[in-house]
């Protein structure tokens, strides 16, 4: 029986029942867990020594009803199989696909955590579920460890993410996929602010009544963005408050050089959180059109991209809304909702510009020791009212960073290698014409200004700038380890991302690109 261990609630379901069924996982033959997320499990109120165990691993494989009750075969188990499959629909590359939904994994529910924040618990490499289409619903060990270790590395960068819970092979071998030999089964348990998705809304606006689609949005809001409630429109103020949230994300990836790879609507979450990192990857050299998917032949989904993607998503975000807006006038709906998706771009730039402040180290804050210290007007910023002189400064950071980004580029230099090397090496070593990277340096150095927030800003850049991202060459290195039996460098991989601001002597080997890098390509689904 679980005892002082979480309950688990079907929030989900009691909200919108119309948009899951009820579904139980396979009974994986010799289920093992490969990496138990200690820290997380805390954090969610587990404890890790319970859940390594039998009842730990039942609940795990989503065979524990929320009351303690084994659901395995032959057990006394509850007419309704507490895990649910989610319903969801999607633009896939653009176009539209009304039937998606979890075909290989199942919601184990919702808990609070230790923080009081609800999080959902999923399992993905559950078995076909009745969304699988012609899918077997199984899921390659490989690509769940990957999702662990890219969730476990933006976490630790301060980037909201799902992140794995527990990684466990499934005793079985899988059908081959793209010529390779049989991969050992897994399942990955993640947990999430929850999973509600741009292609939820789209699959409750193209299958349901207005009815349902009140439902999931008010439960959206209530789980995400509680402000948004007592708003004039509250499905517009849903829409601010995703468009936000989206601005945020993106700049981050951004400024991290993480190219999510399948940002398909399905894959967008409401909550802000990234989700289903498959055939994703952190740049090594920098470059705009960056694609490490092989399916992605078009590169709709390249590096540079992602910030109009996300804008791309947000408008089909926003079509689901419309009729819930002002249910009177269509134009009045349209002509609102744009105005939140033309607030987009500034919130991104702003974000990003703020994040790359951070990442050269100049100050924001104080305008007594900046260089160009116009003075603000009347109020300023304190009072809230419009900045002239931060808005000028942020527009300098911006063409700063603009122009950086060309020269990284031009002369081919390792993106998080180059920000490290500029808060704690010598940066012009890495470029074959140091030429215009000094003369950028010098305009660097004004912005910087020489107050005391300049040199706050300046020291706080080595807990902005990570050593450790994982590589293309290692993570690869590592999965193929995985494959075969040795899952001890992937551990080490995981170990080393978690703490991304230090170099560590037992992981200098995973600091650099090696070899290779840029041509590197992933292949797996998530
Ligand atoms: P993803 O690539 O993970 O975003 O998945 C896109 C859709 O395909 C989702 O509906 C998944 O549940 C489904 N899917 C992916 N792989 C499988 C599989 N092996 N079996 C069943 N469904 C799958
Ligand atoms: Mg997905
Ligand atoms: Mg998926």
């Amino acid at each position: 029986m679980l005892l002082d261990e979480p309950v688990l609630h079907q929030s989900y379901a009691a909200a919108v029942p119309e948009l899951s069924v009820p579904w139980q996982s396979d009974v994986p033959p010799a289920a093992e867990l490969v990496w138990l997320n200690e820290d997380l499990a805390a954090e969610l109120g587990y404890d890790a020594a319970w859940l390594r165990g039998p009842e730990g691993i039942a609940l795990l494989t989503g065979q524990l009803a929320a009351d303690g009750r084994s659901l395995a075969p032959g057990s006394d188990a509850p007419e309704h199989p507490f895990t649910t499959a989610q319903a969801y629909a999607g633009h896939q590359f653009g176009s539209a696909n009304p039937q998606l939904g979890d075909g290989r994994a199942v919601l184990l529910g919702d808990l609070v955590d230790t923080r009081g924040d609800r999080r959902d618990l999923h399992l993905k490499g559950a078995g076909a579920t009745p969304f699988a289409r012609a899918g077997d619903g199984k899921a390659p060990l490989g690509p769940m460890l990957r999702e662990a270790v890219v969730g476990e590395s933006l976490h630790a960068l301060g980037i909201p993410t799902t992140r794995a819970l527990a990684v466990l092979t499934t005793g079985e071998q899988i059908a081959p996929r793209q010529g390779v030999t049989p991969e050992p089964g897994g399942l990955l348990v993640r947990a999430a602010a929850s999973h509600l998705r741009v292609g939820t809304l789209e699959y409750a606006a193209w299958h349901h009544d207005l009815g349902v689609r009140r439902a999931l949005v008010t439960h959206a809001i209530e789980r995400h963005h509680p402000a948004a409630e007592g708003a004039a429109s509250p499905p517009l103020a849903l829409l601010e408050a995703v468009m936000r949230a989206q601005a945020e994300l993106m700049a981050q990836w951004m400024l991290v050089g993480f190219v999510h790879g399948v940002m398909n609507t399905d894959n967008m979450a409401l909550s802000g959180e990234g989700i289903d990192y498959g055939p994703c990857a952190f740049l090594d050299v920098h470059r705009r059109d960056a694609v490490f998917s092989s399916i992605d032949r078009g590169g709709r989904y390249a590096y540079g991209h992602q910030p109009g993607i996300a804008l791309w998503n947000l408008s089909r975000c926003a079509e689901t809304l419309l009729e819930l807006v002002d249910e009177g006038d269509p134009n009045v709906a349209v002509e609102q909702a744009t105005a939140v998706l033309e607030r987009y771009e500034g919130h991104y730039r702003a974000a990003y510009a703020r994040g790359l402040a951070a990442k050269l180290g100049i100050p924001l804050g104080a305008e007594s020791d900046r260089v160009d210290s116009s003075p603000t007007q009347g109020e300023g910023t304190a009072a809230g009212g419009p900045d002239p002189g931060a808005d000028q400064h942020l527009a300098r950071i911006q063409d700063l960073g603009a122009d950086l980004a060309v020269l990284l580029e031009e002369q081919q230099v390792d993106h998080t290698g180059f920000f490290r090397a500029l808060t704690d090496a010598d940066p012009a070593s890495l470029f074959s014409d140091p030429a215009p990277f000094e003369a950028w340096h010098q305009r660097l150095l004004a912005l910087r200004g020489t107050g005391p927030s300049a040199v706050a800003a300046e020291d706080a850049m080595a807990r902005t700038n990570p050593v450790h991202i994982p590589r293309n060459v290692h993570l690869d290195a590592a999965l193929r380890a995985a494959h075969l039996g040795d899952l001890e460098p992937v551990r080490t991989l995981l170990e080393a991302v978690r703490r991304p601001f230090e170099h560590h002597a037992e992981h200098a080997h995973l600091e650099g690109p090696g070899d290779g890098g840029e041509h590197f390509m992933t292949f797996c689904g998530t």
